[in-house]
């Protein structure tokens, strides 16, 4: 009977493995030439200030369009391209495409880019970072590179390196989806950032639990005396920004503000009338 059970689940185990490994490939095949293609493509969501008022500047969120799968998300293509090494290409016209859209915003806005760990890794980022700025004439500082927490962790001692040379190139740095790794908060003080995002599940939680209400605060106000501001990711309702506004985070960044949105929308909002309130109910919609 143990025997017939277990083969059981081993039947029905199989094939789902078989077809995620099965969709990967296809995937990682399909992911060959996207670039050249012009499959891929940016959006931007707003980051904005506590009151809500003005935008401080706008996260780059990768799409990728693929002529044989459609929409994918970057959950999902991204740990494939990072796989395949295809995460470095890709990510290097994230950085340039991103600093050329963002060259024509207001000068006070900047631009926010996700970075992989391969890339922060990758010997040739500072280059890649120079020429991106000195084609679009975008100032460095105004361009900030999230990295996420578990990364760093990995190789503390390189981790370091390669953020003191973005640092060293007036590039900003973020702590993106704080508080989901296994870091402590004494590694805060051990890397260099100058902001840090607290990540959606705390932001979630808020209006529930009074533990996340009590991390968040005691996360802000360390931040404040590291000298990192803080911004609130995955703002969905009223009640969460009323909170944030009690715990005084520096920005905000979420549905209830805004939705990402393609650039020329952005562009619109920036350039103000019509097309700039049309373009603002939308990403409110
Ligand atoms: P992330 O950097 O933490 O980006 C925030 C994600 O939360 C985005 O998902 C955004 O659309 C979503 N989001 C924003 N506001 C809300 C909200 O109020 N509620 C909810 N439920 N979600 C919200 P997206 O665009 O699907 O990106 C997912 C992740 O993929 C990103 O998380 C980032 O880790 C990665 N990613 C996106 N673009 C790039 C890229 O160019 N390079 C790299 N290496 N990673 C990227
Ligand atoms: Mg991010
Ligand atoms: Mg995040
Ligand atoms: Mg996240």
């Amino acid at each position: 009977r143990a025997k017939d059970s277990g083969r059981g689940q081993m039947c029905l185990y199989e094939p789902l493995m078989d077809e995620k490994i099965e969709r990967s490939r296809t995937l990682a095949a399909d992911m060959q030439g996207a670039l050249e293609r012009g499959e891929f493509h940016l959006m931007f969501q707003p980051i904005y200030d506590l009151a809500g008022e003005r935008i401080l500047s706008c996260e780059a969120l990768l799409r990728w369009t693929s002529r044989n799968h459609g929409a994918i998300s970057p959950a999902e293509f991204i740990p494939i391209a990072e796989d395949n090494g295809l995460i470095v290409a890709i990510g290097s016209w994230v950085i340039r495409e991103a600093c050329r859209v963002a060259s024509d915003w207001p000068a006070e806005v900047k631009i926010a880019v996700n970075l992989s760990p391969i890339q922060l890794r990758s010997a040739n980022l500072p280059t890649v970072i120079m020429g991106a700025l000195a084609s679009s004439g975008f100032a460095a500082d105004r361009l900030e590179l999230e990295v996420t927490e578990s990364v760093l962790l990995e190789d503390i001692e390189a981790s370091l390196a390669a953020l003191d040379a973005i640092n060293r190139l007036h590039v900003r740095t973020t702590l993106d989806d704080f508080g989901t790794g296994y870091s402590s908060l004494s590694y805060l003080t051990k890397f260099p950032f100058q902001t840090l995002k607290i990540d959606r599940s705390f932001i979630t939680d808020l209006e529930q639990s009074h533990a996340s209400v009590a991390i968040v605060q005691t996360v802000i106000d360390l931040a404040a005396k590291l000298g990192m501001r803080t911004v609130a990711e995955g703002v969905e309702t009223q009640a969460q920004l009323d909170q944030l506004r009690r715990t005084r985070c520096d920005a905000v960044q979420g549905y209830l503000l805004a939705r990402p949105m393609p650039a020329n929308m952005v562009g619109a909002m920036f350039a103000g009338g019509a097309a700039g309130s049309e373009a603002r109910a939308h990403g409110r919609a």
